[in-house]
């Protein structure tokens, strides 16, 4: 899970924590050990984004979710293995290899922040921070039984993170409980003056706003249930939960999303396309590795890159390229752009009627290591119920719900409205 550790310095800060708590100077993370994902900068410290093509960077200035954690005294363990440039659901695309489930070391953890969740599942930190373009946050959370939590886009800055598809990206936490997320996220949360797409809406006080329950009115989406591939088990459970959630006194109602077949070619165009813009500033030229072989510019990119970049970053440049080309464009990444925005408006119609929409996180529980990195499309299928919310931009969180009779962690994911953050969470506790 872990890339390094950073002992000393975490163990030097934590005596300088203790002495502020003693003093009643501390923070509101005081003596929180949190990891970091590894594709978020950390000054002076190595961040790869688990790619041979970064090996040797040393990050030259903090994000601001760092620097806000850091102010609220915070101590950062280490980095967190993912899959390269956060492209993955399986955390097995990383250049220092895939990260085992803590439950079961032969499935896989989870991606892209697979690290991130193990090392909260495994209770070698309290939490992490990590990203989520399309699910990277709460697919592993829901493999490894913990909670994580994709703000809605541009609740967080992205300053200091590495870009995978911008218009996605966002970072939130992987933690224990609802609690520990909702704490997190009003520290990290709020306008940054160093990223433009970054929202002014204020922060509220997550952490306190966790009571009482109010019955709510919750949609599902019918076809999740009745989609191919879905595992029974994780049927029933999300039955269960239904069942559970009425007998409460909730409102529980389904609903019909009839372009649930769309939404991962929708989302694969778009973030191939923006990755392909964002990845070629990895030339050789100015961070990380070069190839020994570079003798001129030319022969300086495309060796620097054939070498540095994995299959799956490949795969996914030469995706974005094609959907952008001149030919192309019209036939992909512009129908992209209008299938998004259908999505976006039927979600938050649904939305108009009701609190949240409840769905499994993911259609089966942790595969074996190995199983389907093997064919793309079969791993891309990963995705469907995560990356309805993140074309949308809305908030969404993943909730352990239980195991299956193999002891594997289920979990159920729960969207809600743009910037009501606080709403979600204070309805998360009732699966605590
Ligand atoms: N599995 C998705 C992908 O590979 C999500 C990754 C992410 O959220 N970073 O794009």
């Amino acid at each position: 899970a872990f890339l390094e550790v950073f002992e000393k310095e975490a163990l030097e800060r934590a005596i300088h924590i203790q002495e502020k708590i003693n003093n009643g100077t501390a923070g509101k993370l005081a003596g929180m050990i949190i990891g970091l994902k590894d594709n978020i900068s950390y000054k002076n410290h190595q961040m790869t984004a688990s790619s041979k093509i970064l090996q040797g960077y040393t990050a030259v200035y903090s994000a601001t979710v760092v620097e806000r954690i850091l102010a609220e005294d915070a101590i950062i363990i280490g980095r967190l293995n993912c899959d390269e440039f956060a492209m993955g659901a399986s955390n097995e695309t990383s250049y220092f290899g895939p990260v085992k489930n803590f439950a079961d070391e032969r499935k896989v953890s989870g991606g892209s922040s697979g690290g991130s969740a193990v090392a909260v599942q495994a209770n070698l930190c309290f939490a992490s921070l990590a990203s989520d373009t399309g699910g990277s946050i709460r697919q592993p959370a829901a493999f490894c039984g913990v909670v994580g939590l994709k703000p809605t886009y541009a609740r967080v800055s992205r300053y200091g993170v590495v870009a995978y598809a911008s218009s996605f990206d966002q970072v939130g936490p992987i933690a224990k409980s609802v609690e520990d997320a909702a704490l997190i996220l009003e520290v990290i949360a709020g306008q940054d003056f160093y990223d433009g797409t970054s929202s002014s809406e204020p922060v509220p006080q997550y952490s306190k706003l966790l009571a009482p329950h109010i019955k709510r009115k919750i949609a599902y989406i019918e076809e999740t249930l009745h989609s191919e591939g879905l595992d029974p088990e994780i049927k029933q459970n999300v039955l269960q939960q239904i069942e559970q959630l009425k007998a409460d006194g909730h409102t529980v109602e389904p609903v019909s999303f009839e372009y649930l077949d769309y939404v991962v070619a929708t989302y694969y165009i778009l973030t191939t396309a923006e990755a392909s813009s964002n990845l070629a500033r990895y030339d050789g030229v100015h961070f990380g590795y070069r190839s020994p072989e570079s003798k001129d510019l030319m022969s300086t990119y495309k060796k620097s890159r054939s070498e540095g970049f994995g299959e799956e970053v490949k795969r996914r440049i030469m995706l974005g390229t094609f959907v952008l080309s001149a030919g192309y464009y019209d036939a992909y990444y512009s129908k992209a752009q209008k299938a998004r925005r259908l999505i976006k408006e039927k979600i938050e119609a649904i939305l108009e009627e009701y609190d949240f929409i409840i769905t499994p996180t993911t259609p089966t529980p942790a595969f074996n290591i190995g199983e389907e990195i093997t064919d793309p499309v079969v791993m891309y299928l990963a995705d469907i119920f995560t990356v309805g919310a993140s074309l949308a931009g809305l908030p969404a969180i993943s909730l352990p719900s239980g195991k299956n009779k193999e002891g594997l962690p289920l979990g159920l994911q729960v969207i809600g409205k743009s910037f009501k953050e606080a709403e979600l969470l204070e309805f998360s506790t009732y699966f605590s």
